[in-house]
């Protein structure tokens, strides 16, 4: 008895292989019909017996592509038209286009064997993909994915191309990427200013001026990279300066695995971690006297490390075989270069030699980065290999939502159905250009997942540029999110909570319902509202932004509110060294009379004050740098506390500090290490969470405890919350696919305005 059958699939199941794979399995079962892509995802026609039937529609789901993502699949019956034999068919781009995209990944093990294979038709061709394999995202234009719809649509296939691509027994039946020397994309290698440099092999000519000391910006696959030679210090100390990247550590590509245990010392979650498919940037604990110049990562324990990703990396470090320096091309802050004249503009005087292509990039995406916190690959910023995978959600939206994000470290995120799309990494909303590429970006995922955004999530704070974006914006409802409640919501909704938690977010700033600067928040929290239980008692961050800038304001604030006008007479180095400063009359001015001087209860500023009474840093030149050096001398294993108080006598309780400050003193009066007092201090407020988590518990019940915000990108004060939580009966939950960071903002606040609307 023959039976049909219409088969939907809905996920990431086009551009990953998966209409040649239905057809293969058709054929092992001898089944009749047709497969093509639609709108929806994969639309299946078979006919056939009910036993081949059955175990056909099994094997879709255990038997998958590597790149695809199953969200569903829909069988319904259908009328018997007798097919002859079983067809892919032609996608057809129609109605309600909604359809799942995948990242752009790494090439695959089959792609690198015929990479460095001498008899293979690709050696040594950069483009080489399959399948499996190679751009997605960063070349799609429109959908459905096909060629004509890419970046690739300029270079017709050649006849041999053409044969792989139509024959869906090979690896690169529909590959859209697909290319080869013959009518692909192709290498220029130029100086700065645009002469080509003639070499009969591109590559090897690179990798010489690369050993030589030169910088070279290398196109990668969704932007520019600028790279030198991660051993030279000249090189390294050149491209700082011609960047104007003082200090930020830089990441670096290593040739191959074997690299990994020669620069740093990984765990074993670290390095599956780096070798994933969506490869990664992953700090590690560098190694002491290895090859890495200190400049590459000053004042920093861990390094950003990478492995090739493009087959283009792959020969380049090869040739190299040596760890390259791997930055975005871009300089300071401003996003990264990834149209041709653009980057011939903006990198030219950085980079002495750039080698480029022309296959077009069309969506900029920077590396993703990612450490292991708590056991967990845990993304710090989520773009390439990963975007626009989405995060799917437990509830059903009746509307579509878009938020805007944050400031710094900007994302936006699209809801649609259940799926949470949020976006590669935007940058930090301070310059014309990364404010275009937020826009642009916006339009571009309107248009990929054909969404029409009904209700807009936005940050409280006036003065963000995404904040103001959303004011102007034609979208009916809009919806102000506060900061630190949309933390807490990003780590709930990937990690399935729906019902309330007690809720901690810490970090730098975020703009509270008080008007004053948040940041060190414990909340019971459930998705659509909150209550403020404690915050760190608040003190006075003199100048605003010039104390973030300047933490040694923060350090005079916070002795001036302990000892008043007698915080002069403590004999310790750094009240010796503010002496000196001649804005300290200023400063203490601004104190007193509250002039430009917003109060703060943020973690992250005592972190940064805290750091500077111990003389480890006075001013920063990246974000979050003295908190960060401060955390990278920490004696790990010493086992002390400071005091502190709670004062509950009202809601929301003020966690006071002063003791800690005070003790703090002592210790560098008595000659305490630097390094133990910062372990006691992580201690310290690992214990503070512990014990106000405890203290709702017993108020309230709730045990499951929520941590989020750029605090807690903080290895060692994250691994101590864990293991101090865990001891008294409670849950943590922590971040893994969204930063903790504020990239991760814009899932929070979406989710939170879905909930606002029901
Ligand atoms: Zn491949
Ligand atoms: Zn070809
Ligand atoms: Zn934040």
């Amino acid at each position: 008895m023959m039976q049909a059958r219409k088969i939907i699939v809905r996920g990431i199941v086009q551009g990953v292989g998966f209409r040649p794979f239905v057809y293969r399995l058709a054929k092992q079962y001898g089944l009749k019909g047709t497969v093509s892509n639609n709108a929806h995802g994969v639309e299946i026609e078979v006919e056939g017996d009910h036993v081949s039937m059955q175990s056909f529609i099994r094997s879709i789901t255990h038997a998958s592509p590597p790149l695809a993502f199953i969200d569903e699949i829909e069988t319904k019956e259908s009328s018997y038209k007798g097919y002859l034999d079983f067809a892919i068919q032609a996608s057809n781009g129609s109605e309600d286009r909604f359809t799942l995209i995948a990242p752009d990944v790494a090439v695959c093990d089959d792609c690198l064997q015929e990479l460095f294979d001498p008899a293979d038709r690709r050696y040594r061709y950069p483009f080489i993909n399959c399948t499996n394999c190679g751009p997605r995202f960063t070349i799609i234009q429109d959908i459905p994915y096909d060629r004509p719809n890419t970046t690739m649509s300029v270079f017709p296939m050649c006849t041999d191309c053409e044969r792989e691509y139509n024959d869906p027994e090979n690896r690169r039946f529909h590959a859209q990427p697909n290319a080869c020397p013959v009518c692909g994309p192709s290498l220029t290698l130029c100086d700065s200013k645009q002469n080509k440099i003639q070499s009969d092999n591109i590559l090897d000519r690179t990798a010489q001026l690369i050993k030589a000391g030169s910088i070279v910006a290398l196109k990668g696959l969704g932007g520019y990279h600028l790279a030198c030679d991660a051993t030279n210090d000249e090189a390294v100390s050149k491209l700082r300066e011609r960047k104007r990247r003082i200090e930020k550590p830089f990441a670096v590509m290593i040739p191959d695995r074997n690299w990994l245990e020669r620069i740093c010392t990984p765990t074993q979650e670290e390095i599956s971690f780096i070798r994933s498919i969506n490869h990664p940037i992953v700090l590690i604990r560098r190694k002491d006297n290895s090859p890495i110049c200190s400049d590459v990562a000053p004042g920093n324990n861990y390094i950003g490390v990478m492995l090739p990703y493009p087959p283009l990396h792959h020969i380049v470090m090869r040739e190299v075989a040596i760890p390259l320096v791997m930055t975005s091309g871009n300089i300071s802050e401003e996003p990264i270069a990834y149209k041709d004249d653009e980057a011939f503009e903006r990198l030219a005087a950085i980079a002495d030699y750039f080698l480029v292509h022309n296959r077009d990039i069309h969506m900029r995406c920077d590396d993703s980065v990612g450490a292991v916190l708590n056991k967990r690959h845990t993304m710090l910023r989520r773009s390439r290999g990963y975007v626009p995978y989405p995060v799917k959600l437990n509830i059903h939206a009746q509307k579509n939502t878009l938020a805007t994000g944050g400031h710094l470290k900007n994302t936006f995120c699209f809801i649609k159905n259940d799926f949470a799309f949020f976006s590669h990494h935007i940058g930090d909303l301070e310059n014309y250009e990364t404010l275009r590429s937020f826009t642009q970006g916006i339009e571009h995922f309107k248009n990929l997942f054909s969404i029409t955004p009904e209700i807009l999530a936005y940050d409280m704070h006036p003065e963000y540029l995404s904040t103001k974006y959303a004011l102007e914006s034609e979208i009916p409802v809009k919806i102000p999110v506060q900061h630190h409640h949309a933390h807490i919501v990003s780590c709930m909704a990937e990690n399935d909570l729906n019902e309330a938690v007690i809720g901690v977010s810490f970090d730098g700033t975020g703009y509270g319902t008080d008007g004053n600067i948040w940041g060190g928040e414990f909340m019971i929290t459930t998705m659509g509202d909150f209550k403020r239980i404690a915050h760190f008692e608040y003190f006075p961050l003199p100048g605003g932004e010039q104390a973030v800038k300047e933490p040694w304001r923060t350090g005079v604030a916070l002795l001036n509110q302990v000892f008043g006008n007698e915080y002069k007479n403590v004999d310790i180095p750094f009240v010796r060294s503010i002496q000196t400063k001649s804005a300290l009359a200023v400063i203490e001015k601004m104190i007193q009379q509250k002039l430009n001087t917003p109060v703060t209860s943020a973690a992250g500023r005592l972190f940064d004050g805290i750091a500077a009474i111990c003389d480890v840093r006075a001013s920063i030149n990246y974000e979050a740098q003295a908190a960060i050096e401060f955390q990278m001398i920490a004696n790990e294993t010493v086992t002390g506390r400071y005091n502190y108080e709670i004062d509950t006598k009202s809601i929301p309780w003020r966690i006071k500090w002063n003791g800690i400050v005070r003790d703090i003193l002592k210790d560098l009066q008595n000659n305490v290490p630097v390094s133990d007092i910062s372990g006691k201090f992580h201690n310290t407020i690992a214990m503070i969470i512990t014990d106000i988590s405890e203290k709702i518990k017993k108020d309230t019940g709730l045990h499951d405890v929520v941590i989020s915000g750029g605090v807690f990108q903080n290895a060692l004060l994250v691994d101590k919350t864990v293991d101090y939580i865990s001891k008294q009966g409670m849950k943590v939950y922590t971040h893994a696919r969204v930063p903790p960071n504020d990239g991760g903002l814009s899932l929070g606040q979406a989710v939170v305005a879905m909930h606002k609307v029901l």
